[in-house]
C-alpha cells in the first residue's frame, strides 16, 4: 500500500471537488478529505447518494460540503463552466479536483463493441474529463498550490482483451494528464493520475462478479495516496501515475 501518514489538519482551508462522490472510491475520498479539514464539493448523478455523504460528513463534525448534481453523460461544457463560476463565487478558488467518476461500459470482444457503449464510455470517461479540466484550470490557478488528479486503471497503460472502450478511455486520460502536466509545469497547478488498483466497489463487482471481496482492498484502505495527492506534501509531484496500492520507491 502507498505509505503516507497525513497530519490531522493537512487539508484545512482547502476547497476540493470530487466527482462520483456518492459511491465507491469517490465517496470515501470525499469523507476523508473532509475529515482532514477540507470543504468538499460533491459532484455526482444520484442526489440521494450525495445527500447521504453530505449527512455523514456533517454528523462527523467536518466542514459543511456542497452538492453538485450532474449526470456527466449529458452534461455540456457550459454546465461545467457554470459550476466553476458558482465555485468561484462561493469559495474564490479551488485547491484540488479529484476526477474520479467513470463508467465501465461492457466487457466484450472488440469486434462486438456497440457504438452506443463506445460513445457513452468516451463521453463520461474522456470528454467529460476534458470539459471539466478546461473549466476548472482557471479556478485551480487562483489557489497558491493546486492539485488536479485524474483516475486511471491497470488497463490505462496496458491494454487487455475485452476491456475495449474503458481501457482506451483510460489510456487517453493518462495522455491528457501528461499534456496538462507538461503545459503547466511552471505553474502552481500539479497534475497527476491515480490508479486505485483492485478495490471493492460496485464497478469492481460488475467486472469480476465471482471474486472474493475479502481478498481485495476496500476503498478506505487506499485513501493514503488520495489524501497525499491533495495535501501540500505532494507539491513537487507532477505528471506522475501513482499506484494507490504500491509502496513508493
Ligand atoms: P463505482 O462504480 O463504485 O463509483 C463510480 C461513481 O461515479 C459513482 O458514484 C457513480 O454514480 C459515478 N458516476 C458514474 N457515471 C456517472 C455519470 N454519468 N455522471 C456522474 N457520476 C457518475 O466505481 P469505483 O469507485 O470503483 O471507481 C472510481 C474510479 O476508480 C473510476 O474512475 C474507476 O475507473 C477507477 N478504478 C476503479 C477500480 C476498482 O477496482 N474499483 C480499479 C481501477 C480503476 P452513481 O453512484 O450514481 O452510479
Amino acid at each position: 500500500m502507498f505509505d503516507y501518514q497525513p497530519s490531522a489538519q493537512c487539508l484545512t482551508n482547502k476547497t476540493l471537488l470530487v466527482t462520483g462522490a456518492g459511491d465507491g472510491i469517490g465517496k470515501q475520498a470525499a469523507i476523508h478529505y473532509a475529515k482532514y479539514g477540507a470543504t468538499v464539493i460533491l459532484l455526482g448523478r444520484t442526489v440521494a447518494k450525495l445527500e447521504q455523504v453530505y449527512d455523514e460528513i456533517i454528523a462527523s463534525g467536518y466542514p459543511e460540503p456542497a452538492i453538485v448534481p450532474l449526470d456527466m453523460k449529458g452534461a455540456t461544457p457550459q454546465n461545467y463552466q457554470d459550476m466553476t463560476n458558482t465555485i468561484l463565487d462561493q469559495f474564490g478558488k479551488l485547491d484540488g479536483a479529484l476526477l474520479n467518476a467513470s463508467m465501465l461500459g461492457e466487457l466484450t470482444p472488440f469486434a462486438n463493441i456497440a457504438k452506443q457503449i463506445w460513445d457513452d464510455v468516451m463521453q463520461v470517461n474522456l470528454n467529460a474529463q476534458f470539459y471539466l479540466a478546461q473549466a476548472l484550470i482557471p479556478a485551480l490557478a487562483k489557489a497558491d498550490s493546486a492539485s488536479l488528479v485524474f483516475t486511471t486503471s491497470g488497463v490505462g497503460n496496458k491494454g487487455r482483451a475485452y476491456w475495449g472502450p474503458y481501457s482506451i478511455s483510460k489510456f487517453a486520460t493518462e495522455g491528457m494528464m501528461q499534456v496538462i502536466a507538461d503545459e503547466y509545469e511552471d505553474s502552481a497547478i500539479r497534475t497527476n493520475a491515480i490508479n486505485p488498483g483492485a478495490t471493492d466497489t460496485k464497478m469492481r463487482q460488475t467486472a469480476f462478479p465471482a471474486e472474493d471481496k475479502r481478498k481485495i482492498a476496500s476503498a478506505e484502505d487506499i485513501m493514503p495516496a488520495y489524501i497525499y495527492l491533495m495535501s501540500d506534501d505532494s507539491k513537487e509531484i507532477n505528471g506522475q501515475r501513482i499506484n494507490a496500492q504500491q509502496a513508493q520507491g
